[in-house]
């Protein structure tokens, strides 16, 4: 039975809210010591650890209705929780429109991978790590689900050519996987032990070379490398913001206490501090951008060279 291609965007939209919900006990839970995500088993508040009954449960709407705040303790329940739900269930529903429901295979996997992609990107922002159930396990998952839905590496040009025919088989689609976990994360482990040599530090955690392993298992070695530039070029936006945003803070803080610092050690500050950014998310963006903008990613990039 398929449904009708607006009822299968609203009902993914829907399921996506659900699994929002549950991406924020993940995100919570994923980094704590003897906790996962399904023990204990009912939801609690962070603060009071009152086990939340289904009506303060239900995603976004429990939130605008307690204004923010946890019934029990009135503890600023932060805005991150409904930003979640909303975020995974309009990437759901823009998966859904983007393929319909005759693909919904495809559609099933790659709201997988931008459910794990959340996971990763909101837990390296709480604590600078990318969690291996996120990494490894989408390392493992990855040309296993190749092999089921080939259509998955039908914009790579690898698997095409290992394949014969117009669309991408089976074996075309498991060897393309095999080779973006090899291509993702043995460039980035390439530059990583570049940087310790030149820089002497550790420039490059190995979590995300995990994470750039395992989303080239969903886009192949071309799609690994352009989602390494493409993440590259909105952290370095990210960065630079960063640094402007504590450029601007510390003056704020000078002007207040009357102090006539310098500006020149003003931006030091500013430069030290804002390099301290998780390379996770803008990995993450590069991976989603290219699972499902490929095309038109190379489109945009031939006219800009031609
Ligand atoms: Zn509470």
């Amino acid at each position: 039975m398929i449904l009708h291609p607006v009822g299968f965007i609203v009902w993914w939209f829907v399921i996506g809210l659900l699994v929002g919900s549950f991406l924020n006990v993940a995100i919570h839970r994923l980094p704590l010591e003897g906790e996962s995500v399904n023990r204990p088993r009912r939801s609690r508040c962070p603060n009071c650890r009152t086990e939340l009954t289904w009506k303060d449960n239900v995603p976004v709407l429990s939130w605008v209705v307690l204004r923010g705040r946890c019934r029990t303790c009135s503890w600023g329940i932060p805005w991150r929780y409904p930003f979640v739900e909303l975020l995974t269930a309009s990437l759901w529903g823009f998966l859904a429109w983007r393929s319909g429901p005759e693909a919904w295979p495809l559609v099933a996997v790659q709201s997988l991978v931008f459910a794990g992609l959340i996971v990763a990107t909101f837990v390296d922002f709480d604590c600078f790590e990318i969690p291996d159930e996120v990494s490894i396990g989408g390392m493992i998952v990855a040309p296993i689900l190749s092999l089921l839905v080939p259509s998955l590496h039908s914009q790579t040009r690898l698997a095409l050519e290992l394949s014969d025919g117009g669309s991408v088989d089976r074996v075309g689609a498991l060897l393309g996987s095999l080779a973006g976990l090899v291509v993702g994360g043995g460039v980035l482990w390439g530059i990583g032990w570049l940087g310790t040599k030149i820089f002497r530090r550790d420039a490059m955690g190995f979590g995300d070379v995990k994470l750039l392993a395992a989303g080239g298992g969903f886009v192949g070695p071309g799609g690994a490398l352009l989602a390494l530039f493409l993440g590259t070029c909105v952290a370095s936006v990210a960065g630079l913001l960063n640094m402007v945003r504590f450029l601007c803070l510390s003056r704020a803080r000078a002007r207040s206490r009357g102090s006539r610092k310098p500006l020149r050690k003003a931006v030091r500050v500013a430069r030290i501090a804002g390099r301290y950014l998780p390379f996770g998310p803008y990995l993450g963006i590069g991976i989603g951008i290219v699972l499902v903008a490929w095309n038109h990613v190379m489109e945009l990039w031939n006219e800009l060279l031609f």
